[in-house]
């Protein structure tokens, strides 16, 4: 059987000499050495001033909600073609989602659609560099500064991708990273929040450690979302691999590429101008091709190989939202016409190329 992903792991005599350590100090949470170091690591290679570690990426995203303490109501505008997580995160925080439809090449938000949205209780823009894409940044900070608006990215899938060399830690106010299993660099459950004021980075940490400011000081009323020291010694040994991970994942897109590009109906994203790109995903449209995205997904299930339907449905399409004045995706027709016919194909450092060949043959025969 081959699944969509398989998680990256150092070997494992190199975590158990990082966790060594850990029985000696009985040290095992609450931002010890270990959650120091990733911290600093992640920081230089990043090259962000400052960021926060959390226990998983929708805490953090929760927390830059709960910290932007946005008045209640308030409108953001987000895409729907995202892991949900994205918008119940500041669902969850009182505010209300508007739909924006997508790029139908990036499959990011379209940032002219943007403005159209925009009512007097609009907050905040949401937006979600999906598959690793990064979003047209220079357009949403354009919009967002003419009607002062946060701009809050989800940047979960984009962890040591660039734009024009910066990385997409350091777009919009704040950027949330997932380091989950599933992601390319992970910590087991993972995730951050980047930073450029020290002022704020002081309140996100506080606020993830049930708001206790100081021994005899709780500022907030703060929640608990604090990353262990086993994560963060997973984080220390994988962030050594990415690189070789990151090349590896190219190995495997290229290999795809070289089976299925130029077949008609078949199409792929574009590698995008000025980007550096990490390979987190190999999403495939079927459109006008002789099978529907379906009949691939359950001829591949067949065969044992598990692709995913990776977004489908859409947000803006699920049972939780349906209440909501903004739901429906006929009011996002890019989006809905590419969650009817995507599918992210396995993807991961080790996917052998014989793997793909056979992946590859099924979708051509
Ligand atoms: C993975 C993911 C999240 C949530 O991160 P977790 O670390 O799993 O909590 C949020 N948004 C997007 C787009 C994701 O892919």
């Amino acid at each position: 059987m081959i699944n969509v992903t398989r998680s990256s792991m150092p070997d494992f005599g190199e975590y158990c000499e990082e966790i060594k350590e850990l029985w000696d100090s009985h040290w095992l949470t609450n931002m010890g050495s270990k959650h120091k170091q990733l911290q600093a690591e992640l920081e230089a290679f990043l090259g962000v001033p400052h960021i926060a570690l959390y226990t998983n990426g929708h805490l953090a995203l929760e927390g830059i909600w709960e910290s932007l303490n946005l008045p209640r109501g308030g409108e953001v505008i987000t895409t729907p073609f995202t892991f949900c997580s994205t918008v119940h995160a500041f669902v969850r925080k009182g505010l209300t989602p508007v739909f924006c439809d997508i790029d139908p090449d990036t499959y990011c938000m379209d940032a002219g659609k943007i403005e159209a949205l925009i009512t007097d209780k609009t907050v905040a823009i949401c937006p979600v560099h999906v598959y690793g894409n990064i979003c047209d940044v220079e357009r949403i900070q354009k919009v967002a500064d003419k009607h002062h608006l946060k701009v809050i990215y989800d940047a979960a899938h984009a962890f040591a991708v660039k734009y024009k060399g910066v990385s997409s830690a350091l777009f919009g106010d704040l950027a949330m990273f997932s380091f989950h299993a599933t992601k390319v660099f992970n910590t087991i459950e993972g995730g951050a929040v980047c930073f450029r004021e020290d002022e704020l980075v002081t309140k996100f940490n506080d606020l993830k450690n049930f708001g206790i400011h100081g021994p005899e000081s709780t500022l907030y009323i703060g929640g608990n979302a604090k990353m262990n020291e086993f994560q963060a010694a997973m984080g220390i040994c994988n962030l050594r691999h990415l690189d070789r991970e990151i090349a590896k994942r190219k190995t495997v897109v290229e290999r795809y590429k070289q089976n299925l590009a130029g077949v008609p109906g078949i199409r792929f994203c574009k590698p995008q101008k000025d980007v550096t790109p990490n390979y987190a995903y190999l999403p495939v449209v079927f459109d006008g091709y002789k099978k529907t995205r379906d009949e691939i997904f359950e001829e591949l299930k067949q065969n044992g190989i598990i692709a995913r339907k990776y977004f489908f449905p859409l947000v803006n399409d699920m049972e939780c939202y349906k209440d909501f004045p903004t739901s429906g995706s006929e009011k996002t027709p890019v989006a809905k016409h590419v969650a009817d016919r995507v599918l992210t194909l396995p993807m991961y450092a080790d996917l052998s190329a014989e793997d793909v060949d056979r992946i590859c043959k099924i979708i051509l025969e």
